[in-house]
């Protein structure tokens, strides 16, 4: 299974991300833990992504793309993966399925975390108080709120299109929208097996 999971900063797409891979034996692959990895180590790709990331803007597609492409060839060739903040735009989406198709693609699912604003900023300032995160201070996050309104969210629409988007109440305990998230991609998993089989 190929899922890639969209949602606003805040929305938990990381914490599902490791619950649903484990779930499902797949990769958990988050582009924006990659490019803290670069900025921590200080390699070159870090050193130019770091003012893009503590500004709360999107890196250049190129960059991003080369990081992701090791990983995804080798998580295709095992049981797949969940991408988690990746892609963020529609030209990113159209770059992945290109590379997906060119790597003999099963069934990608886009998962949609839906959180009300004032939930995400609540949990996006505490974890900038617990994690020390750069770009969790309150300009910031308004900032990365706006890039997820007009950059990101147009891509719901191209999912939907496409009839493989799942969308799921990311309000409530984890372990609920865990759960949610399971069912409905058994559900959509059975419905595409059936499609095959017809
Ligand atoms: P995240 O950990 O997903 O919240 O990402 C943190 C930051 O990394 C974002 O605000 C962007 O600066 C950068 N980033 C992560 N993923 C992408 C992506 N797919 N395209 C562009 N920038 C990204």
């Amino acid at each position: 299974m190929r899922l890639l999971l969209i949602g606003p900063p805040g929305s938990g797409k990381g914490t599902q991300a490791v619950r649903i891979a484990e779930h499902y034996g797949l990769e958990h692959i988050s582009s924006g833990d990659l490019l803290r990895r670069h900025v921590a180590d200080g390699t070159s790709i870090g050193r130019a992504v770091e003012q893009c990331i503590n500004q709360g803007d999107l890196v250049p597609d190129g960059i991003v793309m080369d990081i992701l492409r090791k990983p995804v060839e080798a998580a295709s060739k095992r049981a797949g993966y969940v991408l988690d903040g990746f892609p963020r735009t529609v030209e990113q989406a159209e770059a992945a399925y290109l590379v997906a198709k060119s790597l003999g693609a099963s069934v990608r699912i886009a998962l949609h975390l839906t959180v009300s604003r004032e939930e995400l900023i609540r949990r996006l300032l505490a974890r900038g108080r617990q994690a020390g995160r750069t770009d969790d201070t309150e300009e910031v996050i308004n900032h990365r709120l706006q890039v997820f309104n007009e950059s990101t969210s147009p891509l719901l629409d191209y999912y939907a299109r496409r009839e493989t988007l799942v969308s799921v109440d990311g309000d409530r305990p984890v372990q609920e929208v865990t759960c949610s998230a399971i069912a409905q991609l058994d559900q959509l998993c059975q419905q595409f097996d059936a499609g095959r089989h017809r």
